[in-house]
């Protein structure tokens, strides 16, 4: 159990903890816009100062546009002969536009209704800090912390994190650790605390197909070439068959069933098909048949067009028969399927398919691979008891069907199951205007980043 001056500290320190949060939200670390550089750059400086502060040696890396943080615990604080965390969070943050939409400024951070609303609150500026609150409690109380801290905190998570597995792969061995907490995640529901055993992968790719050397009139020509619209509506129409799955070669062949464990876990979370279908505004008949529809967004693969461009888009009638026709597609993948297979697959696929007349480009605009961790993991059990000692609510195991490319990297490249989890909650308007966290979850998560230190530490 988490020794009672650890908490009592927590409970005491709250509005210094609040006011620290603040001074981070202030920052304006927008990764995707140029213009912020400098604030990113004064961001994850402000702090790397407060983690020198607690004892911590923290230096700025820098890595393309956005320093990484690396910040380790000193002989100071924490025996060095201890087993080692690292636990991952990010500084940058999406654009607050539409701004308009903002109760109160995107980075001028305030509190309604028990909330914090700042864009970054919930992802991830207000995880990080719990984290790093937490240590700071067993800092200033038991003098040091239970086990080796290292905070690896990125500055281009919004973007994708590209070239990330250049830096961990380079930096392989100063990035070795026992175990491994990503906290840029939340829970499932209001009082379920929440790891994510998988998260699926992605390959994004642009389909184009080029047919006559310039766009023609219909009328003179159409029904002597093949449109290449024509033709990408029926290529595209062909990766399903009438039950939902994709029709790709061998698309499924390395799909790994979920555990059973897993399986019984999703059926007991508070999880209504009916109030889903409401939320999402349609019903729930896309996807395989047959399938839960967590199953679908979690432990089963799609692939989805994205948008399709070509010929006219403008007001009015114009009778052209486009020269070529392009869609964005995504296929979100799940363990253990490989991007490049998937992808040999997809261009297979595409030239079985391609009628004369019609020349076939495929582009790769993106790749992860999924992600997935056994729930009988020590560590996911010795994180789960964490969380529930400090929301006092049993750990749900689940999944997303999203990505945090990070994961799979620190599971690949440096051979640890990262426990991916967080503090947020499902209604933080992440990404959205008005993002915001609950100012219970900001204190109690770190409670919860104490609690895993305490436990991570009793399992070596
Ligand atoms: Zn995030």
């Amino acid at each position: 159990m988490l020794p009672e001056e650890v908490t009592e500290y927590l409970a005491l320190h709250r509005q210094e903890h609040l006011e620290k949060l603040f001074e981070v939200l202030r920052f304006p670390s927008i990764s995707s816009q140029s213009a912020y550089e400098a604030d990113s750059l004064a961001c994850a400086e402000h702090i790397a100062e407060h983690l020198r502060g607690l004892g911590f040696s923290a230096e700025l890396h820098p890595w393309r546009k956005h320093p990484i943080i690396l910040a380790r615990s000193t002989p100071e604080i924490a025996d060095p002969s201890a087993p080692t965390v690292l636990f991952y969070a990010h500084y940058d943050v999406q654009p607050p536009d539409p701004v308009d939409l903002w109760t109160s400024g995107p980075f001028e951070p305030t509190i309604r209704d028990g909330a914090i609303y700042a864009r970054g609150a919930s992802d991830d500026k207000g995880l990080l800090m719990s984290c790093i609150n937490g240590c700071e409690a067993f800092i200033r109380t038991v003098g040091r912390l239970p086990m080796n801290v290292l905070f690896f905190f990125e500055g281009e998570e919004e973007i994708g994190s590209p070239e990330l597995e250049d830096f961990i792969t380079a930096t392989a061995d100063d990035l070795k650790s026992d175990f491994a907490v990503v906290t840029d995640m939340g829970f499932f529901a209001p009082g379920f605390p929440t790891i994510m055993t998988g998260l699926r992968g992605l390959v994004y790719l642009e389909l184009t197909l080029n047919g006559p050397s310039a766009d023609l009139h219909s009328g003179q020509h159409g029904g002597a070439v093949v449109n290449p619209l024509n033709a990408l509506a029926k290529m595209i129409a062909a990766m399903h068959d009438e039950t939902g799955s994709v029709t790709l070669p061998g698309f499924y062949d390395d799909v790994v069933e979920p555990e059973s464990v897993e399986l019984e876990q999703w059926k007991s979370l508070p999880f209504d098909e009916g109030e889903y279908a409401d939320f999402v505004g349609t019903a729930l008949v896309g996807g395989e048949r047959g399938r839960s529809v967590l199953e679908r967004r979690w432990s089963r693969p799609t692939l989805d067009c994205n948008g399709i461009t070509g010929g006219y888009q403008g007001q009015g009638a114009k009778t052209v028969l486009p020269a070529c026709a392009t869609a964005k597609i995504s296929m979100r993948l799940v363990p253990n399927q490989r991007p490049e297979k998937v992808l040999d697959a997809f261009s297979e696929f595409v030239s079985a398919n391609t009628p004369a007349g019609i020349r076939a480009n495929v582009e790769v605009l993106s790749r992860s691979r999924p992600f997935v961790v056994s729930p009988d993991t020590p560590a996911v059990g010795a994180v789960g008891e964490a969380m529930r000692e400090a929301f006092g609510a049993e750990t749900a195991l689940a999944r997303a069907g999203g990505s945090v490319p990070i994961s799979e990297l620190i599971q690949r490249v440096l051979k640890v199951d990262p426990i991916v989890t967080g503090f947020a909650l499902p209604d933080d308007n992440i990404h959205s205007p008005n993002e915001r966290l609950q100012l219970e979850q900001f204190h109690t998560g770190a409670v919860a980043a104490a609690a895993m230190l305490n436990n991570l530490a009793g399992l070596k």
